[in-house]
């Protein structure tokens, strides 16, 4: 079944052209890229995605930072970190933390293996418009580069009480953080309908 296509720069509507991997659908009248195929893109973004979630696992199952102070060592992960926020008057740094670092990844990342795995192994999986948009509502949200705002103002504070030594989770966020951009780089909506439309 061919769909149509509207161009976003010049607003003209044609109908989609067959393609094969690797083929861009140009706008004829202003040359704008309407569309790329890429079906390898989904295997990647595929990859990325179950390699952010062991990831996120590591990321929230060790500490991010260690404290020693007068011989005590402790140390604190991401949810520790959202609580000593919360209880130090910074509610809403928390909060922010706790969406855009902690159930916001969760979701797209859920929702990225929850929509392509079963279709690279040949099946739709059931409630897949809703799950794509949860997908598509939660990834602007999904910035665990904020995470470093709340490390930072963290650190800065303890920083006068005790010495800060970064732990595992540190370096599995940083981790998190580039293969949750590459595997909604590699992620095109258009070639994923294409492809999930095929199957039955
Ligand atoms: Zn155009």
């Amino acid at each position: 079944m061919k769909s149509l296509l509207v161009c976003d720069e010049c607003d003209l509507l044609l109908r989609e052209p067959s393609v094969k991997s690797g083929d861009m659908v140009i706008c004829p009248r202003c040359g704008d890229v309407l569309h790329r195929y890429q079906p390898e893109g989904l295997k990647r973004c595929l990859a990325f995605s179950m390699t952010a979630a062991i990831l996120f696992i590591i990321s929230n199952a060790f500490p991010i930072v260690g404290l020693s102070s007068k011989g005590l060592v402790s140390s604190t992960s991401l949810l520790g970190m959202v609580n000593m926020l919360s209880h130090d008057d910074m509610p809403l740094v928390a909060l922010l933390v706790l969406l855009t670092t902690f159930l916001m990844p969760a979701l797209v990342i859920g929702a990225f293996i929850y929509l392509l795995l079963p279709v690279s192994l040949g099946f739709r999986p059931p409630k897949m418009a809703f799950i794509f948009r949860v997908m598509h509502l939660s990834q602007p949200w999904a910035m665990v580069e904020v995470f470093m705002l709340g490390l930072l103002v963290t650190i800065s504070k303890l920083h006068a009480m005790a010495t800060v030594v970064p732990e595992i989770a540190l370096w599995s966020f940083v981790l998190l953080m580039i293969s949750l951009t590459a595997a909604a780089a590699n992620f095109d909506s258009r070639t994923f309908w294409d492809q999930a439309e095929l199957l039955e």
